[in-house]
């Protein structure tokens, strides 16, 4: 049996951390290509280019919103003609693929700094790569993690708050999904068996979400920092980032993905908002104990995460949209690490059934 635990060289997580960017990666080398959205750099270049001081080439370079293959390989010609050392993307989940794909092509360090904590992509080697139509071309896995990690939590704080919910969801799916691989031997994401390290890691995500979750949500509303939020970043972040790839996941997110093949839908969340709802379908799917399915339940109805269809702006579904849903779920592989065969009727049942007892939670009905 060969298991394969992945992570980022560092992780670094501080309140203003970003004015020491230096300090973190400048080991690397004296020229960097900083990927960013306009606002980003308007509103946070100028910390990076105090941070370094004289003696670094810093290029900034304006990401143009979506991650497709021409704008990546638009960045990889300018820090080619720069003979930049290392990528740093600074921002949310496409510019954070994007630099990795960058990185990855041009195998030069990469550095990460998140602006958001709405999902687990920072800590990861895979990058989702977009059409120019918006729609998913391809999830590339590169060899390694990003090299640097760094954190600012006082721009995190400050982020709307909904992201910070959206992250808590995608959190809730790792554990979930970690538990049918770990325990049924099943491969993660490097295609080798998880670690104790992993599963405990991911266990711990769903501690930490449970007993500070809301607590960092009501923090981060006031934009205030507190101990709660500090950790719900790390859960958000680092752990959940380990946990899901180095664990491996069920049909935590397979639901997800399923949801997303409703293409001709106008109305779009957030990836972890989908991942709440893909997450409460996986417990009635494999038929997790009543106590369990309050506690997650309960949560999400307490931090405002999707419970039900309609959360979802999918209220009205057909049942021919239910069928597309399910092939969604059935395609991924994820899907059939559990111990038992999934089929198209029990993928709808558990859809209809979770989105039930998310109606039952909202009107502050328990099952217990
Ligand atoms: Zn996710």
């Amino acid at each position: 049996m060969v298991q394969i635990f992945g992570s980022p060289g560092k992780y670094i997580q501080g309140f203003g951390e970003l004015h020491n960017i230096k300090k973190h990666v400048s080991w690397i080398g004296d020229s960097y290509l900083v990927i960013a959205s306009k606002n980003r750099i308007k509103d946070l270049g100028e910390i990076i280019k105090e941070s370094f001081g004289e003696g670094f080439k810093l290029i900034f370079a304006e990401f143009d919103g979506e991650s497709t293959r021409k704008e990546v390989k638009r960045l990889m010609d300018i820090a080619s003609a720069e003979r930049c050392k290392c990528v740093i993307g600074l921002g949310g989940g496409k510019v954070i693929d994007t630099a990795k794909a960058v990185g990855g092509y041009l195998k030069i360090p990469t550095v990460i700094v998140p602006t958001i904590a709405a999902t687990d992509a920072p800590t990861s080697t895979c990058a989702c790569i977009y059409n120019e139509d918006g729609s998913l071309d391809e999830e590339i896995n590169f060899d390694k993690n990003p090299d640097i990690i760094l954190v600012d939590t006082e721009i995190i704080m400050n982020a709307p708050v909904r992201f910070l919910v959206a992250g808590m969801g995608d959190t809730l799916s790792t554990y979930i999904g970690a538990r049918v691989c770990y325990r049924g031997y099943k491969d993660n994401d490097f295609g080798a068996k998880p670690t104790e390290t992993s599963f405990a890691i991911a266990k711990l995500s769903y501690e930490l979400l449970m007993k500070h979750g809301l607590l960092a949500k009501l923090a981060c509303e006031q934009k205030v920092m507190t101990k709660d939020l500090n950790k719900i970043i790390e859960a958000n972040i680092l752990l959940s980032g380990l946990g899901f790839e180095s664990n491996g996941g069920s049909s935590d997110h397979s639901f997800y993905y399923g949801f997303c093949d409703l293409t001709h839908r106008k109305e779009h969340m957030y990836h972890g908002e989908y991942v709440s709802v893909s997450t409460l379908c996986t417990l009635v799917l494999e038929g997790a104990p009543k106590e369990e399915m309050d506690e997650v339940f309960n949560f999400c109805v307490s931090v405002g995460l999707p419970v039900c269809l309609e959360d979802l702006k999918l209220g009205d579904m057909t049942e021919e949209e239910y069928k597309i849903v399910a092939k969604g779920v059935l395609r991924c592989k994820s899907t059939h690490n559990y111990p038992f065969e999934v089929t198209e009727s029990e993928v709808i049942a558990a859809i209809k059934t979770a989105d039930v007892i998310g109606k039952m939670y909202k009107e502050s009905k328990r099952m217990l």
